[in-house]
């Protein structure tokens, strides 16, 4: 089942199933103030999202074409987005994970707001999950009851010496979404093929089999770190292939059996960095060709 945060032409908030080309409102019960539908389903579901309309509401209160509602990140309020570094055995430098703001999450077809005008900026895309329910000090082979499901992830990065967490949490800079598609229909999610392009440029070839920190280490170990509440977006890390985006590109990030994510980035309203971070590292690798093993 593929579920979707969206807001209708009315304003309502809401978080459906899609099917097709419609959605299927679910009509959360319990809404509390300023914690989206979606985080308040993944609570009310303790981490197993129903994988058929039937059994998640006798009568869904609305049923949209998709056309009619504005697409929201997967999870619009994450209480943390914690992501692994490069994630590919040539160029694993430490292991360990970060954060990113979860204000920075952008919704499919959004628009990425590069900030300065004198800095370079990267794409990375990426395989990430979502937490549904609470995880702290889990073991590897016990995650699997954690993760409600998958997206697709664009964790876009400034280059340079400034923290990890500055660099990565500028408003806009988590695409994420469309959809959160179950386990169930995801399958063993380190047999995914992922690809990125920037326009027309094939730029990320992988397969999520190469990465280093698969979702259970990254699951397992996160939760020995912080507690994981539901709603929270672990991301798995970039493959080879991060290169420079420009004012007017598309970056599209497409992982067999997730989806496809696509944003636009813009450098209107771009001004000069306050930070001299530029020239000191550290840095992405140079490589942008595209490395693909495994897939057939
Ligand atoms: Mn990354």
């Amino acid at each position: 089942m593929k579920y979707l945060s969206y807001r209708h032409a009315d304003g309502h908030e809401g978080v459906g199933v899609v099917i097709g080309s419609r959605v299927i409102d679910l009509a959360v019960p319990g809404a509390r103030d300023g914690i989206s539908p979606m985080r308040r389903l993944l609570e009310a579901s303790d981490g197993v999202l129903p994988t058929a309309v039937a059994s998640t509401a006798d009568s869904p209160a609305f049923d949209f074409d998709l056309d009619e509602v504005e697409v929201l990140p997967v999870v619009p309020d994450p209480t943390k987005i914690v992501a692994a570094p490069v994630n590919q055995d040539a160029h694993v430098d430490a292991l360990g994970v970060f954060l990113k703001a979860p204000s920075s999450v952008l919704a499919d077809r959004g628009t990425v707001q590069l900030p300065y005008r004198d800095r370079r900026f990267d794409q990375e895309g990426e395989l990430a999950l979502v937490i549904g329910r609470r995880a702290r000090n889990v073991e590897p082979a016990d995650v699997w009851r954690h993760i409600a499901g998958y997206t697709c992830l664009l964790d876009m990065t400034m280059r340079g010496g400034e923290d990890r967490s500055v660099r990565k949490s500028f408003e806009t800079f988590t695409p994420v979404g469309p959809y959160l598609v179950t386990p169930d229909e995801v399958g063993d999610p380190r047999d995914l093929r992922l690809r990125t392009w920037v326009n027309e440029e094939l730029r990320q070839d992988a397969d999520t089999a190469d990465l280093i920190w698969d979702v259970a280490a990254l699951v397992a170990y996160t939760s020995t770190v912080m507690t994981l509440q539901p709603g929270d977006i672990l991301t798995t890390g970039t493959p080879a292939g991060v290169g420079r985006v420009r004012d007017g590109d598309t970056v599209t990030v497409e992982i067999g059996r997730v989806g496809r994510l696509s944003v636009t980035v813009s450098s209107a309203g771009a001004v000069d960095c306050p930070t001299r971070g530029a020239d000191r590292g550290p840095k992405p690798p140079e490589t942008v060709t595209p490395v693909r093993r495994r897939c057939s």
